[in-house]
């Protein structure tokens, strides 16, 4: 497992923690790209699975504990484990008990989207119920997306559980924005359509330092040109216009970015070189 990584931004403080990893069919992360291109990247194993990882931001502010990302669900069955590679617990939970942070502690949880790979930490089984994980934190979300996780359709509807949507709903947890919002000063969310049409990613700014959580519009650093964009995306031309608009907008400002399936170091930066965007690692 990825040691915790700590950096202050600003203002703010950053832990970049890990929830374990994933094993997704290497071709439909590349989308339209072919193998002999990706498997120079991302190496696949037998089943041509390549290896992701889970990165989960934790932010100090002010006085506020945020949660970028809640990890994935291992709450479903043996079957459901084994085809995407997973543990039997949640490494994200003991990484915050390192660092002396209860569950009560997060005050805020922000959604790039409810995938269960993304959201899958929201609940857990609490004496024979389902509870929320984070029960004092408000649960930031795109309305469209919450939506869409309560009502999906046949192409989306293997990437929600309502499991860890309805609990939430139920007592009130979440919080829907619509586009663009400042959560706190210097953190706010922009929406990132492409994915899911509710997708957003998260920035910070604080002392002229910028970070972007990339949520899954560029969800490796791998994925940087433009047009390595995911199968698995509901509306591939969508991220394309997101990925155009946001890259610009993140090499203007030098943004640092932390990628969320990244197996290894999770931060980079973009570049645009001769042959289109690519990221470059960042060791901080
Ligand atoms: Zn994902």
């Amino acid at each position: 497992m990825r040691p915790i990584l700590y950096h202050k931004l600003g203002n703010f403080e950053l832990w970049f923690l890990s929830d374990g990893e994933l094993w997704l069919d290497g071709g439909s992360m590349f989308g339209i790209v072919p193998r002999p291109l990706w498997s120079k990247l991302a190496i696949p194993d037998e089943q041509n699975r390549v290896r992701l990882g889970l990165n989960p931001l934790l932010i100090r502010a002010r006085n506020h504990l945020v949660l970028i990302e809640t990890g994935i669900d291992r709450k479903a069955d043996e079957k459901f484990r084994r085809i995407y590679g997973l543990s039997d617990t949640n490494p994200l939970l003991g990484q915050l008990a390192l660092l002396g942070v209860e569950p009560q502690d997060i005050s805020l949880v922000v959604h790039t989207h409810l995938h269960f790979d993304h959201a899958g930490l929201n609940t857990r089984w609490v004496e024979g119920r389902l509870r929320p994980t984070f029960p004092k934190a408000r649960h930031i979300v795109q309305k469209q997306e919450l939506e869409d996780a309560l009502h999906p359709h046949e192409r989306s509807q293997a990437s929600y559980r309502l499991e860890n949507v309805e609990p939430l709903l139920e007592e009130g947890c979440f919080e829907v924005v619509e586009g663009e919002a400042e959560i706190l000063p210097g953190l706010q969310v922009l929406p990132a359509p492409g994915h899911t049409l509710g997708m957003q990613v998260v920035e910070l700014a604080s002392e002229g330092q910028n970070l972007a959580y990339t949520g899954d519009l560029v969800a490796l650093s791998a994925q940087a040109p433009l047009l390595y964009i995911p199968a698995f995306d509901l509306y591939p031309m969508t991220s394309l216009q997101t990925r155009k608009r946001l890259y610009e907008r993140w090499l203007e400002g030098r943004y640092l970015l932390c990628f969320t399936h990244e197996p290894g170091h999770p931060l980079g930066r973009l570049m645009r070189t001769e042959k289109g965007y690519q990221a470059e690692p960042v060791y901080l």
